[in-house]
């Protein structure tokens, strides 16, 4: 039976190690946080005191951090997971994280034959739950084909997008436009509720229109009725941005957008939002005296 490592139990990663475990793998799991990992532990789960116990003796280790930093810390730490690695092994990192990143862990793999995986989702909390995630993979088809039964486990689609980092790439590009999405859609509710529209009115045409994209759609309902459950917290969000708008900028085309969009999130996570979901980006425009 395959062995496997998951490190990160957060929002996504606790439902990913959830399935795997659901579907039969021999699981062990980290998280920075102990008490995240109990309730997987409870249901037959190992738990690793470190990223290098977990790691050990695992055919595949899969991570899901919160950033490059967390993931660089998990994998090449003091106590990473690359380190204890078998040689053959193969290390897959499901963070939305940058390109440049990604090619280090992969650069370090190398050097010890273990072969890596960009593989960051699309899908959120819901889809994590229920392995209905689309992977976006960058890497080795042949590494690839290693993973097919992990993230057959964690997902419903697994796209080849080209050599490592195109999966963390694309990702990036991916959640720029969600970014920038939400934050001009927090403006257009905030606005439109300040000049007295019929709200109500207003995101029907908006969400049954032309810009009625579906992560308009849902977000619209959570603003105006002001579910702030936590599906993605702010400050993820402005990092997607940050590292899609740095990622722009180094090919030459920086993003005016991409810093306004982020600057929103980081006003929502400063302000006392940052455990919620990424809806609360209206509540710093709603709050503001104009
Ligand atoms: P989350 O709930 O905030 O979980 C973040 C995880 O990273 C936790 O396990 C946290 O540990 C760990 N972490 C953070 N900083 C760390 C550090 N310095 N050292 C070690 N561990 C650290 O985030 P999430 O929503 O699961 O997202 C995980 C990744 O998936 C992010 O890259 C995010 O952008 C991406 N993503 C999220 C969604 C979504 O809808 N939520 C969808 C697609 C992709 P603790 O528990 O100890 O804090």
């Amino acid at each position: 039976m395959t062995k496997v490592a998951f490190l990160g139990l957060g929002t996504m990663g606790a439902g990913m190690a959830g399935q795997l475990l659901a579907k039969g793998f021999d699981l062990t799991v980290w998280n920075r946080s102990a008490e995240k990992a109990a309730s997987l532990a409870a249901e037959g789960a190992s738990v690793g005191a470190t990223p290098a116990l977990a790691a050990a003796g695992a055919d595949i280790v899969i991570s899901m951090l919160a950033d490059d930093s967390a993931s660089r810390a998990a994998w090449l730490g003091e106590e990473g997971a690359l380190a204890a690695m078998a040689e053959g092994g193969l290390a897959i990192e499901c963070s939305t994280v940058t390109a440049e990143w990604v090619n280090e862990l992969a650069a370090a793999g190398a050097d010890r034959s273990i072969a890596v995986l960009d593989a960051p989702v699309t899908g959120s909390k819901a889809q994590a739950a229920s392995g209905g995630l689309r992977f976006l993979v960058g890497g080795p088809v042949e590494a690839l084909d290693r993973a097919r039964g992990v993230f057959d486990a964690m997902g419903n689609e697994i796209l080849s997008c080209g050599p490592t980092g195109s999966g963390a790439l694309l990702k990036l590009l991916n959640n720029y436009l969600c970014g920038v999405e939400v934050a001009a859609l927090a403006e257009v509710i905030a606005f439109a509720e300040q000049a007295g529209l019929d709200v109500g009115m207003a995101i029907k045409v908006i969400a049954e229109g032309a810009p009625g994209s579906p992560i308009v759609r849902t977000l619209a309902q959570r603003m105006t009725g002001r579910d702030y459950t936590p599906h993605f917290f702010p400050a993820l969000m402005a990092k997607d941005v940050r590292y899609a708008g740095e990622a722009m900028a180094r090919e030459g085309m920086p993003s005016a957008l991409a810093q306004a969009a982020e600057a929103r999130f980081l006003a929502a996570d400063e302000q006392g939002f940052g455990a919620l979901d990424i809806a609360t980006v209206i509540e710093p425009l709603r709050r503001a005296k104009h």
